[in-house]
């Protein structure tokens, strides 16, 4: 299978927790090369956009105001089956439905603030990864 790309964020409750680090690390141990990365903060504006899919649902505004609250890592990421090894390396969105040793599993708190974000298709992957990248700002 040709290799892909996923696009990523450790989310606000991770990087105020302090689990950057071991959130790579997994991240690279599962066989991840980071072809972009920064450390940013998302105005509630940007978090609104990055989320409109979700508009309308009953957690929109808390994901807006949470996914606002702090810095995040945001990152492409590339693999073979990258969006699909992702989602499974990070776990179920509820934490406490997430596979042990996942990403989620370990780190997040809650179904809200579960820790990181993965793309759930090529499609998004892109769409995602140019969100928040410059063409100049991957290296591949
Ligand atoms: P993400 O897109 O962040 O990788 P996901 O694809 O697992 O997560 P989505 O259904 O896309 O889940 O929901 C986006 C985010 O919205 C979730 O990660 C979570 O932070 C929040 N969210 C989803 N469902 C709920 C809920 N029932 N209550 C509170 N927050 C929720
Ligand atoms: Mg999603």
């Amino acid at each position: 299978m040709a290799t892909n790309r996923t696009f990523t964020m450790i989310k606000p409750d991770a990087v105020k927790n302090g689990h950057i680090g071991a959130i790579l690390a997994q991240i690279n141990e599962a066989g991840f090369r980071i072809v972009a990365m920064k450390y940013t903060w998302l105005s509630a504006e940007k978090a609104g956009e990055f989320y409109a899919v979700h508009k309308g649902r009953p957690f929109y505004d808390e994901l807006v105001t949470f996914m606002s609250s702090g810095p995040i890592v945001a990152a492409i990421l590339e693999k073979e089956n990258a969006v699909a090894d992702f989602r499974t390396l990070i776990g179920a969105t509820n934490p406490d439905e997430a596979a042990e040793g996942t990403i989620r599993a370990k780190y997040a708190t809650s179904i809200g603030e579960n820790a990181v974000h993965g793309s759930d298709s090529d499609e998004n992957a892109a769409i995602e990864g140019s969100f928040h990248f410059a063409g100049t700002e991957i290296f591949s």
